[in-house]
């Protein structure tokens, strides 16, 4: 199409009454031009397009996901409030994922991080890569603050460590000690809140973290999420495929709730 508009251009130079026409035609042109390359996806974070595995639900959700990033995002929500602003769906995945996940000491309240989160990550580009895209897409409900030390409420990130759960050299996992056989429960106070370090493990000797998921930081996103408080997996949330729409939507939910947060009410009957 921009070919066919700038040969028409050396064509009609002498004819001003196709001006107008041709200006339409360029701007046109010039649109459709960004507008696709706005449609590309890329690994930059400032471009970062959320994954959905739910066929027929992308479009409609990503509507509501940018409803949620106004600047009032960070605006506490009464349970009335995210009855009335979250679908069924979102409400049942937090539910099986964090508030009657059996490791929650808690059972029927919310469990998370205090933010800003401190989180020691050594370094590594895709775990940077990783927590801009939390705060970004999170419109700042989920904050980080990058420490050079291991905190004693936070996340430490290890490389070259991650097993499966056989015990064999995996891709990603998490733990509530640095031996990376020690296992991983949600640990807090009687707030609600996080009370200590998580230790997030990244690669093996049988496992390129990086190239394994669907973008590079997809392994470290997803790893980053059983950190923050989603133990039991759900569709789009599985392993590879990173912060997709849907794990984007239950975390924010999540986190838009203090700690601590009564919500058996609203898991009944899923
Ligand atoms: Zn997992």
């Amino acid at each position: 199409m921009c070919s066919i508009h700038h040969q028409g251009r050396k064509r009609t130079t002498t004819m001003n009454v196709h001006i107008l026409p041709r200006q339409i035609v360029r701007w046109g042109c010039i649109a459709l031009v960004a507008l696709f390359c706005s449609l590309i996806p890329s690994d930059e974070p400032n471009s970062f397009i959320p994954l959905s595995t739910v066929d027929g639900k992308t479009q409609t959700d990503a509507h509501w996901l940018l409803s949620t990033q106004a600047p009032s995002v960070n605006v506490v929500d009464t349970p009335e409030e995210i009855l009335a602003l979250y679908p069924e769906w979102v409400r049942r995945l937090l539910c099986e994922s964090n508030v009657f996940y059996s490791q929650n000491p808690l059972a029927g309240k919310t469990v998370r991080f205090e933010t800003p989160i401190d989180i020691n990550l050594h370094g590594i580009p895709q775990v940077v890569d990783a927590i801009n895209h939390y705060e970004a897409l999170t419109g700042g409900v989920i904050t980080f603050r990058q420490v050079d030390f291991d905190p004693l409420v936070g996340i430490t990130v290890i490389e070259g460590d991650a097993e499966n759960r056989d015990g064999g050299p995996g891709c990603g996992h998490v733990t509530c000690q640095r031996d990376p056989h020690s296992g991983f429960s949600l640990r807090v106070g009687n707030t609600g809140a996080f009370n200590s370090l998580v230790y997030v493990h990244l690669g093996s000797k049988r496992c390129d973290f990086v190239s394994e998921g669907f973008r590079p930081c997809s392994i470290v996103e997803h790893e980053l999420a059983h950190a923050l408080g989603l133990g039991n997996h759900f569709p789009g949330f599985t392993g590879i495929e990173g912060l997709s729409l849907e794990l984007l939507v239950t975390i924010t939910v999540l986190y838009r709730v203090p700690p601590g947060t009564d919500v058996a009410w609203m898991c009944v009957n899923d």
